[in-house]
């Protein structure tokens, strides 16, 4: 992204895999739920017959639709006199915009301080103009949807709130204050071995809770990886594609660079939870070697090489490091370590030995780097080249005209009831 950096974050390849996965997800839970639904009015029909229950039945519903309308009719009015303020649209302007700590095709990730606590937050800035030009509203709506979707793990990014004006959306999340893995693997080169073990331990246990869920991550990327100020990893970053991989049909239109993209997903074919395994595969190379595997300056080569050029690892590194790469790193999906018992299967490989999978979970076991924070608004580990930029006016101006309130992404915006109301976040 930035001009000193070597490969750019902005032309890095972006997807979309979470859309099938969650439309086919959400597919099936329409349809359970519609089996629900008929299996509930058939039970029904048997009381058919039954005068009384029905009576008494339609008098309940109809109790339930008074309560609801007088319901929604007090919440109307309290929206109408601004006393909700906890369920009522965040205003750009209850922020202080602090620097700017990231930047993507869409917009800006800016930490900012919540006015009314003091607490700060990482909020993502996406411009509207951009996202409907890219026709990318529905993955900006997945990217929602998965935050949303209360997804508690402790290597995940918390998404507390997301609200619009009539130029820009805004997703608040958990401000995660040491850096990402491409601005420290830019500084060091590589990491250790124990250092690479825990992060993709870490890594690998997020992503088979996501899996749980139902989630494919398919972006894992050092930028997407971070630290918190304790040293764990935190991914972020779920799902917008922008100009990354799209495939309609049987022809695809790779834009971007396919560093850590997985032969399956450059061929257009049918893909599963595994991508996300060969990501974490090019990820601890990267730790491990100091670039992702197959790696060329030259984009057609560097795709030539992840098709069909066979992995080479140099023995600077464990033969359990090694075993582990070739197992994640593996062409064939069908073969890929990962395919049969997802995490279980990483978790017995013996890179991971050492590591307690229970310790590791509550963030017992200690990392080897501890980020050094002066006041909770040190930058020192993003990109100068981000930090240095002015905050734009924009941001903090939702009184300005044109860039009012507004629900033209609808569904889109969320406050939690409590935690943006009085109290602190
Ligand atoms: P997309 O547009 O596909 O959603 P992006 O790459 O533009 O993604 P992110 O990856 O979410 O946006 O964020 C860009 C950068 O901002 C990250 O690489 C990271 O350095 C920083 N960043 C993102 N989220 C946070 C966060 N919660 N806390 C601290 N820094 C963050
Ligand atoms: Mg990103």
């Amino acid at each position: 992204m930035g001009v000193t950096q070597p490969r750019g974050r902005m032309t890095h390849a972006k997807m979309s895999g979470l859309v099938s996965f969650f439309t086919a997800m959400l597919k099936g839970k329409k349809d359970d739920f519609s089996d629900f639904i008929q299996k509930m009015l058939s039970n029904h029909q048997i009381c058919k017959h039954l005068d009384r229950q029905k009576i008494l039945r339609q008098e309940s519903v109809n109790e339930e639709k008074a309560q609801e309308e007088t319901r929604e009719r007090e919440l109307v009015a309290c929206h109408q006199q601004g006393l909700l303020k906890g369920e009522s649209q965040l205003k750009p302007s209850d922020f202080h915009f602090v620097k700017v700590i990231g930047k993507g095709s869409f917009g800006k990730v800016v930490l900012a301080r919540y006015r009314q606590s003091g607490g700060f937050y990482a909020v993502k800035v996406l411009q509207k103009e951009t996202i409907l030009k890219k026709k990318e509203q529905k993955n900006v709506m997945v990217e929602r949807s998965v935050l949303m979707k209360g997804l508690q793990h402790p290597f995940l990014v918390g998404l507390h709130f997301s609200f619009q004006t009539s130029h820009h959306l805004y997703f608040v999340l958990d401000y995660v204050s040491g850096g990402d893995l491409f601005f420290h693997l830019q500084r060091l080169g590589a990491f250790s071995e124990p250092r690479a073990k825990l992060y993709s331990a870490e890594i690998a246990s997020a992503l088979g809770y996501l899996h749980s869920v139902n989630i494919v991550y398919r972006d894992l990327k050092p930028e997407n990886i971070l630290l918190d100020r304790d040293g764990h990893v935190v991914l972020t970053d779920f799902g917008l594609c922008k100009e990354g991989v799209s495939v309609n049909g049987t022809t695809q239109t790779i834009c971007g660079t396919p560093e850590y993209l997985a032969p399956e997903v450059l061929l257009g074919k049918a893909y599963s939870w595994n991508v996300d395994w060969w990501g974490l595969g090019c990820v601890l190379h990267e730790m491990l070697y100091g670039l992702p595997p197959f790696y060329s300056r030259s984009r057609a080569q560097m795709l030539k090489n992840i098709l069909h050029t066979p992995l080479r690892l140099r023995s600077s590194v464990s033969q359990s490091a090694q075993s582990l790469l070739r197992g994640l790193l593996e062409k064939d999906s069908t073969k890929r370590l990962g395919e049969r018992h997802d995490l279980a299967e990483l978790q017995n490989h013996s890179f991971f030995l050492s590591i307690n999978w229970d310790d590791l979970l509550a963030r017992k076991i200690p990392p080897l780097f501890i980020p050094t924070l002066s006041d909770p608004c040190d930058v020192r580990y993003f990109e100068p080249a981000f930090t240095r930029l002015p905050v734009p006016a924009s941001l903090g101006l939702s009184d300005m005209p044109g860039d009012t309130a507004s629900e033209d992404f609808p569904g889109f915006s969320y406050t939690p009831p409590v935690e943006f109301g009085v109290t602190e976040p």
